[in-house]
């Protein structure tokens, strides 16, 4: 039967199901190819893998896929390593970084597949003796001609296939001895895998992929892939099938992207007769207008947003979050609390929307996670760079918890702390608020009930309670509403729309400083 018979003869129950095994203990890989630095999508399936591995106490290993040798970029792999040890993601095996430098640790080595090209070969001479593959000689504009023929024909989506393997320049076609002889005369040749149009007689191969469910491709639709490209270098279908085989990996956990190749995968394990491992393929991730994820709409490089500060808890959380549902309200997850819950049915099929409102939200609930005193020790170089007093201020640890809650990355310190080192320069207009029912002929009155009311708080009292006590004390008294002494009293300390709230500032001030404020605005306000 040809290969290009019509789709409607075939029945799903005639399907040929590539069975797999549930497995208990997971070995998963991150397999990146280095050729520029790492996706947010790909380290997406980076942290899936990750998580599946430690939560079901397996292995996590670094598989360097780096056979086209024309898109290398160098110093990608450094790169992605850097990335996954920011991210505090340490693989068990494979390649990996130690102490800056990477090396290789594992028993299924080499892990850079440029490096198993001997192995490879191997693997492609048992395809040729078995007849599951065969070495093709066509040039890349014969094989533009026989697609532009194909379309002509009226086939849209032709390809390299049963259909017209007869009519190209290869071992179907041309004598043993001929293929010999141009090999040996050094004619360029690839090795393809001969995709059958059928399996056991079913014309359908099927397969259970943990995120999409049973997923059905038509043989005749599988293309004679490519196997062994004529510089001797694998192609990533056959160098991941061997490798996932060899490495023992139980899940292979890849972008959608590769769903449409997986026929190609499964067919070559059953040559191989190797039983397959699982795949789940996760959706693609989408700007906010639903179009792929793409540069033009923000950042889609990892160490962008290593670069802008982003915490590694609070970018792992979020690409974790991205298209898996926990199945609760929760949405800020530690490393170990994804470890014990991720799983792939919650992933879900649709793509999922990269919403950076979303991981700002998440920074800044990391930032308010981490212990006082070490985010004080992590913003005080920050601040003391442009307020060199900072170094020996006593008071450091107080004002950096008061930025802590409102902080969303490190480098907003130095400004957010300004205040603290250089008076601000006070204006009218931000000290009257019209939302505040600060009006500006009011404020000589207010500043006046202000300075009263703070000369006459002991020193030894000098808190935020007992200040807060005072003004409502004054507030009540005066007929007054909390906001009308609050905001000019939080603008001329602060001198900023925004900032730490009132009392908090003028207890971190200290009583002579606050007064001293209060005395330059009152002067100011005539
Ligand atoms: N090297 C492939 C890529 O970077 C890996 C896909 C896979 O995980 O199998 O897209």
């Amino acid at each position: 039967m040809g290969a290009s018979a019509p789709f409607f003869y075939f029945r799903l129950s005639s399907q040929y199901t590539i069975p797999h095994t549930p497995y208990s203990i997971m070995r998963t890989r991150f397999a990146p190819s280095p050729t520029g630095s790492l996706h947010v999508g790909n380290f997406r399936t980076a942290i899936y893998a990750y998580l599946l591995a430690k939560q079901s106490q397996g292995e996590f290993l670094v598989r360097v896929e780096d056979t086209d040798q024309k898109r290398e970029v160098p110093g990608a792999i450094e790169g992605m390593l850097n990335v996954l040890h920011w991210a505090g993601i340490t693989p068990d095996e494979g390649v990996m970084l130690e102490n800056g430098v990477p090396i290789e640790r594992g028993a299924y080595g080499p892990y850079r597949q440029s490096k198993r090209l001997a192995l490879y070969r191997r693997y492609v001479d048992q395809l040729l003796a078995a007849g599951h593959a065969y070495v093709a000689f066509d040039t890349p504009e014969e094989i533009d001609r026989m697609r532009k023929e194909e379309q002509q024909a009226g086939n849209p989506a032709p390809s390299y296939n049963a259909g017209v393997r007869m009519r190209m320049k290869n071992a179907h076609t041309i004598s043993a001895e001929e293929v010999r002889r141009r090999i040996e005369a050094g004619e360029p040749h690839v090795i393809r895998m001969q995709a059958p149009s059928d399996i056991d007689g079913a014309r359908v191969i099927s397969f259970d992929d943990d995120i999409r469910g049973t997923v059905a491709f038509p043989l005749h639709t599988v293309e004679d892939q490519i196997l062994l490209k004529s510089d001797g270098f694998p192609t990533y279908h056959l160098a991941h099938v061997v490798d996932d085989h060899l490495m023992k990996i139980d899940l292979v956990i890849r972008g959608e992207e590769w769903l449409s190749s997986l026929p190609k995968h499964l067919l070559l394990f059953r040559m191989f007769g190797w039983d397959s491992p699982r795949y789940a393929h996760v959706p693609l991730l989408l700007n906010a207008d639903r179009t792929k994820l793409s540069k033009r709409q923000g950042s889609v490089s990892v160490e962008e947003y290593v670069q802008k500060g982003y915490l590694p808890e609070a970018l792992f959380n979020f690409l974790a979050l991205l298209g898996w549902n926990p199945g609760t309200t929760q949405e800020v997850f530690s490393r170990s609390e994804l470890i014990a819950s991720f799983s792939l049915d919650r992933v879900q099929k649709a793509g999922a929307v990269f919403d950076l409102t979303k991981l700002d939200w998440l920074q800044g609930q990391w930032m308010r996670a981490i212990p006082a005193e070490e985010f004080a020790d992590r913003i005080l170089p920050l601040v003391a760079a442009r307020h060199p007093a900072a170094h020996t201020d006593s008071r450091f640890p107080q004002l950096a918890a008061l930025i802590q809650e409102r902080i969303t990355f490190f480098p907003e310190a130095p400004d957010m702390l300004g205040f603290f080192y250089e008076r601000p320069v006070v204006s009218v207009d931000l000290l009257a608020n019209a939302k505040q029912k600060v009006a500006k002929e009011e404020l000589p009155r207010l500043l006046a009930l202000m300075d009263a009311l703070l000369t006459a708080v002991p020193e030894s009292d000098w808190t935020a309670e007992r200040i807060l006590a005072d003004v409502r004390a004054t507030i009540e008294r005066e007929g007054l509403k909390l906001g009308q002494l609050l905001w000019p009293l939080r603008a001329l300390l602060t001198g900023r729309e925004y900032s730490p709230g009132a009392v908090e500032v003028a207890a971190a001030l200290g009583k002579e400083e606050t007064l001293g404020r209060v005395r330059v605005a009152r002067k100011h306000c005539g």
